[in-house]
């Protein structure tokens, strides 16, 4: 079986995991917890970083630093992971979705302005599969109706978007560190931002809002979201490959893009746009005839894994019941998600699993035909 992630851990990991162990700093009050936090902020063009025990919870505490209220309303892609609207809906805010733009599957940054209400607090940008969301109408709407942003980079780690690093836009960026990610910490993920009330009220959230004059006096609710020393060992050798697997992402990229460019009836993912080069997070295939999911059990039976797009928000059941997005529908998302996959894009794996994975896709898409 040919894994749709295999991580990469080549470098200083197991040496730094040692040093945590034979000293004894293994909690989140350990020094590879502090690095991670400078280097990680320094590499994406922050002032400062908060690390975090996933990509989640770094939403959640951003969402909430930056003042969302219950009954605000957040501006989101309804094709996105569950994490964004949980955060979201979690603070009683509410979700308001716009659809993505079919051929950089983002969100259609044109279809926000008509979403923007009274009530409209915030616009959280979420870069998806190897593209960044067109920060600049983003940036331009936020300034002409006074929003906050909040930029989820969960995938975008060393992107840019015109040559500025993704994770350095708007109000605050999150990431997060799951070993599907660019960088891993196992499970983790980090807040940047510039401001430095910010970042404050950010490392206040995630230690369960203890208080500095009287620890056990709480002003706020907070979370227990630390990252352990342990996990940022792991991160700080990560951080040292940060060029390398930024061009081995690119270089798998283009190896599929050169495989599949004869393909009839499939959208590759955009190699460029005017305002980036896809860093390829994952390798996507939009099936234009068919579902993915006919080729994604064929390819199971031959032993390579995938996995679909994401599952519109406007869909979800349990956001249904709450009466949440009655009779609103996303063509083109709607379309993505049905049709839309990826390939097992990891940053360990070999030049000969995704020559076998690029045979068996190919042989696949002929056999459906
Ligand atoms: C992975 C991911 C997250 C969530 O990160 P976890 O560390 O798994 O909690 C959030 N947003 C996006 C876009 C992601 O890809």
């Amino acid at each position: 079986m040919i894994p749709v992630n295999t991580p990469r851990l080549e470098g200083n990991e197991k040496k730094y995991l040692l040093e945590c162990i034979e000293s004894g700093w293994i909690s989140s009050e350990g020094p590879f917890v502090a690095a991670l936090e400078t280097q990680f902020a320094q590499k994406v063009g922050r002032t400062y970083g908060i690390a975090v025990c996933n990509g989640t919870a770094a939403l959640q505490i951003a969402l909430k630093a930056i003042g969302i209220q219950p009954g605000d309303e957040v501006i989101m892609p309804t094709l996105t992971i569950v994490s964004c609207v949980l955060a979201v809906v979690g603070l009683g805010a509410v979700p308001v979705l716009v659809d993505s733009q079919p051929e950089t599957w983002n969100m259609d940054v044109h279809a926000i302005e008509e979403k923007i209400t009274k009530k409209t607090k915030a616009i959280m940008a979420v870069h998806l599969y190897g593209l960044p969301v067109e920060m600049d109408l983003i940036l331009q709407l936020a300034e002409k109706y006074n929003l906050k942003i909040l930029e989820d980079a969960a995938q975008m780690h060393g992107q840019t978007y015109h040559g500025k690093p993704c994770g350095s836009f708007g109000d605050v960026s999150t990431f997060s560190f799951y070993p599907n990610k660019l960088v891993t910490t196992g499970e983790g993920g980090i807040v940047v931002t510039d401001e430095k009330t910010l970042n404050e009220q950010c490392r206040l959230l995630r230690n369960l809002a203890f208080s500095k004059e009287n620890r056990y006096c709480h002003e706020e609710l907070g979370w227990n979201f630390r990252l352990s020393n342990l996990q940022a060992a792991l991160g700080v050798a990560q951080l040292e490959q940060w060029e390398a697997c930024i061009d081995k992402k690119r270089a798998m990229g283009a190896f599929y893009q050169e495989c599949f460019s004869e393909l009839p009836n499939v959208q590759r993912p955009l190699a460029k746009t005017s305002y980036a080069n896809n860093i390829y997070w994952v390798f996507g295939l939009v099936l234009q005839k068919s579902k993915a999911s006919c080729i994604m059990a064929q390819l199971k039976q031959k032993g390579i894994e995938t996995r679909a797009f994401f599952y519109p928000m406007h869909w979800q059941p349990v956001l249904q019941q709450k009466g949440l997005f009655r009779g609103e529908s996303y063509p083109v998302s709607e379309k993505l998600a049905l049709h839309g996959f990826y390939i097992p894009s990891g940053l360990g794996l070999t030049k000969a699993q995704m020559t076998c994975v690029a045979e068996a896709v190919i042989d696949t898409l002929k056999e459906i035909a």
